[in-house]
C-alpha cells in the first residue's frame, strides 16, 4: 500500500523590509556615512540630484556613490567593513527578542502539530550590512542589494539590486521555495505544490517602497502590515490602509504586549487554525474510498 502523502504546507513566513521597519533609520546612516564624513542629508541630497539629472535608478546611484566616495576619501570599504558597520545598526523597541517570542508563541498555539515559522528579509539596503547586524541569525534568507568585489576585496559593481517592484520576485521565491537566486523563478508551479502559500505569510513594511510587495500579498490572500516610527505620525500608513494595501498598521514597537505584538499574534492564530484545518481536510480518506 502506498504511503499517505504528507501535508507539507505547514510553514509560516514572516517577511520584513529592513530600513524603517526593523531599524529606525536607513542602515547606511550607521557606520558607513560617518566613516565617509557625510551627513545623511549631504549623501542622499547628492544621490537624489544625480538621479534626477541623469534619470537614473536611485539604488544604482547610491551604490556607485559609496564606492566613489570611499575611493576619493581613501576610506576602506570591503565586505568585512560593511559587516562591522552593520553591527552598529540600531533597532526599534523589542526587535531583538521578537523572533524568539514569535517562534515560541506559534509553537504554543500549534498544540504539538508541526507548524514552523521562518523569518525573511527583503531589503533595498545592503546584504553585507544586514549579515553583520545583531539579528542576522534569525533569518532563513536575507535578500538585499549586493556588491561584487574586485581582486583586492573592494566593491566594484552592484551585483544585485532590489528595487520596490523587484522585491516582489523574492516574495515569489519564498512562496515557491526557490531561495537560490541562481535558479529561475518563472516556471509554473501549481498552488498546492508551493512551499509557503501566500496566506501563510505576513509582510512587514513602512512605506512607499513596500507598496508592490503589499499589493502582491493582499492580492493573493496574504497578510500585510505597515509600521511607523513611534515618534512620527501615521499618515503614510493611513494612506496604505485606505488604499487596502495592508490589513492594519501600528507603531514599530515589537515589545511584548505592544499593539503590534497583539495584532500579529491574532493574525498568527488565524494562520495556524487555517493550516490545521487544511491539514485535517488533506488527511481525510479519498472520496469514494471511505
Ligand atoms: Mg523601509
Amino acid at each position: 500500500m502506498k504511503d499517505q502523502p504528507r501535508f507539507e504546507q505547514n510553514i509560516v513566513a514572516l517577511v520584513y523590509d529592513f530600513d524603517g521597519t526593523l531599524s529606525p533609520e536607513a542602515m547606511q546612516h550607521y557606520g558607513v556615512l560617518p566613516s565617509l564624513e557625510l551627513t545623511p542629508e549631504e549623501f542622499w541630497g547628492k544621490v537624489k540630484s544625480e538621479r534626477k539629472e541623469n534619470r537614473s535608478e536611485e539604488l544604482l546611484v547610491y551604490m556607485r556613490e559609496m564606492i566613489n566616495l570611499a575611493d576619493h576619501k581613501k576610506v576602506k570599504l570591503d565586505r568585512k567593513t560593511f559587516q562591522d558597520h552593520g553591527a552598529t545598526v540600531k533597532f526599534f523597541e523589542g526587535v531583538t527578542t521578537w523572533f524568539d517570542r514569535i517562534n515560541k508563541f506559534t509553537s504554543e498555539i500549534s498544540e504539538g502539530s508541526e507548524i514552523k515559522v521562518e523569518h525573511y528579509i527583503i531589503s533595498s539596503g545592503l546584504k553585507e550590512m544586514i549579515e553583520g547586524c545583531a539579528i542576522a541569525d534569525q533569518f532563513k534568507e536575507i535578500f538585499a542589494c549586493e556588491f561584487s568585489y574586485d581582486q583586492y576585496g573592494h566593491p566594484d559593481w552592484p551585483s544585485r539590486v532590489i528595487s520596490d517592484t523587484s522585491k516582489t520576485q523574492y516574495l515569489f521565491r519564498i512562496n515557491k521555495g526557490v531561495l537560490d537566486v541562481n535558479e529561475s523563478i518563472n516556471s509554473h508551479m501549481p498552488n498546492e505544490q508551493r512551499r509557503i502559500p501566500f496566506d501563510n505569510m505576513i509582510y512587514f513594511g513602512d512605506g512607499d517602497t513596500d507598496v508592490p510587495s503589499m499589493a502582491v500579498m493582499m492580492g493573493n490572500g496574504g497578510h500585510a502590515v505597515a509600521v511607523h516610527s513611534p515618534n512620527e505620525n501615521s499618515e503614510k500608513c493611513l494612506d496604505l490602509k485606505k488604499a487596502k494595501r495592508i490589513d492594519y498598521y501600528c507603531p514599530a514597537d515589537y515589545s511584548e504586549g505592544s499593539e503590534l505584538d497583539r495584532l500579529v499574534k491574532a493574525t498568527l492564530r488565524v494562520i495556524v487554525s487555517r493550516i490545521a484545518l487544511r491539514q485535517e481536510i488533506f488527511e481525510l480518506p479519498p472520496v469514494g474510498k471511505i
